[in-house]
């Protein structure tokens, strides 16, 4: 079949092999050029490993640091006429060229939340790791099964006690308009704190612990978004900031039974992935600051903010902020950018949205996700869709 991409509102339904093959060699590629980034850990588990920053840091630690993964994702498989997600046809890549730079890949896919994927892990890390040194906690879900209850919890992306009113944008259509999004019941804040809250992660290690695949001195990362005051209404100060928040709690608890280098929240930079795309007000965000931070030479995406947390900020001790998180944001949010920022945002409107921001690189960005506009790839061949690139 010829594979086209099919956009429904903020998902492409399908994915291209060749396209997501060459996306991964990109990353790939991107770390390679710079040369090795020095590390101890050479045995990595990555939560979340197929797609966005998960990715990327199965790629940043395989390719830059030689490390050995494990790697958990929740994927659909390919039929004879309907493509597989972009994440499985990501992690054959990744196996295959992992594999061929003589390191071991294995991918768990399943539901990372239950007792029976974290079963299923950690015997792949008993027969392929022994212990693991690095564990990157990279889930990004609607959606969460509570194992002990049985209890579905979905997250809702919502401010916290009163509406807001903030400016969006369409991405399909280019329209900037406002919206007033109504705050969070208790129980849909509860339930995003259970979604993306940090009970899973505790959950990972302790059962990571009991089965004794913790190198000792071992270090877990999970990452989170704190933003600026344009998206805090929306975000920070609402149900997904809370469920963040309770990251720094899960990041203490961890640390106080497994010492201090064993938990860190790290802060990454506003990037175009799956789950970006889906939160209302950043799609807008995101069109502005790819516009702002590359005309001030600045610009990175998932791969390049990946690469300098590893290269940078964690070679050492790390330097840590007042909540001991590892700050990636920082080039996001210097004053320097975010002025530029607040401007450009009060000002916008559909019309001038193509001179304040980069709706055709946040589209083309969005696209290359899936595997789709990316250069050297034949997008006219008929393929397989089982077979990946
Ligand atoms: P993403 O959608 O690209 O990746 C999510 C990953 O989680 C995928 O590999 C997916 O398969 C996996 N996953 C989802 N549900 C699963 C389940 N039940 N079981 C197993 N795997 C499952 O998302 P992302 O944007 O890379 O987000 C990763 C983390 O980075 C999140 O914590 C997010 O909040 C954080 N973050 C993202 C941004 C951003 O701008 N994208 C910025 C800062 C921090």
């Amino acid at each position: 079949m010829i594979i086209e991409p099919k956009v429904r509102g903020f998902i492409c339904v399908t994915a291209h092999p060749i396209g997501c093959a060459t996306n991964v060699q990109r990353q790939i590629d991107h770390v390679v050029v710079k040369g090795p980034v020095p590390s101890k850990r050479k045995r990595v588990l990555v939560l979340g490993c197929s797609t966005g920053y998960g990715l990327a840091s199965r790629i940043v630690t395989t390719f830059g640091s030689g490390a050995d993964t494990v790697g958990v994702s929740y994927e659909k498989g390919p039929e004879e006429t309907r493509t597989a997600s972009a994440g499985w046809y990501n992690n054959r890549a990744f196996e295959k060229r992992a594999q061929a730079a003589g390191r071991i890949a294995v991918t768990v896919e399943g539901d990372a939340f239950s007792d029976a994927i974290k079963a299923e892990t950690i015997e792949a890390i008993k027969a392929n790791l022994g212990q693991v040194d690095l564990i990157v906690y990279s889930l990004a879900s609607p959606v969460r099964t509570d194992p002990k209850t049985g209890v579905m919890y979905r997250s809702a992306i919502k401010p916290m006690g009163t509406p807001v009113t903030s400016k969006t944008l369409n991405t399909g259509t280019g329209e900037v308009s406002e919206i007033e999004v109504q705050p969070a019941t208790d129980e849909e804040a509860e339930g995003t704190v259970k979604v993306m809250g940090g009970e899973d992660w505790e959950l990972w290690i302790a059962a990571l612990a009991e089965a004794g695949v913790l190198a000792d001195g071992f270090q877990s990362l999970n990452y989170t978004y704190l933003g600026s005051e344009l998206t805090w209404p929306i975000y920070h100060k609402g149900t997904l900031g809370r469920a963040k928040g309770d990251l720094d709690r899960a990041a203490a608890a961890i640390r106080s039974q497994f010492g201090e280098h064993a938990a860190h929240v790290v802060a990454l930079k506003a990037v175009v992935t799956q789950a970006s795309s889906a939160i209302p007000v950043v799609p807008l965000y995101g069109t502005l600051l790819l516009k702002v931070m590359d005309e001030m030479g600045i610009g990175e995406g998932t791969i390049e903010q990946i690469d300098r947390l590893f290269r940078v900020k964690l070679q050492g001790e790390p330097a840590l902020d007042e909540d001991s998180r590892v700050r990636v944001d920082d080039w996001e949010l210097t004053k320097t950018v975010q002025d530029e920022m607040a401007r450009r945002w009060w000002m916008l409107t559909t019309e001038n949205l193509g001179d304040l921001a980069d709706l055709g690189k946040y589209r083309a960005e969005f696209l290359k996700l899936f595997g789709f506009g990316l250069g050297g790839v034949d997008y006219s061949a008929d393929l397989d869709p089982r077979i990946p690139g």
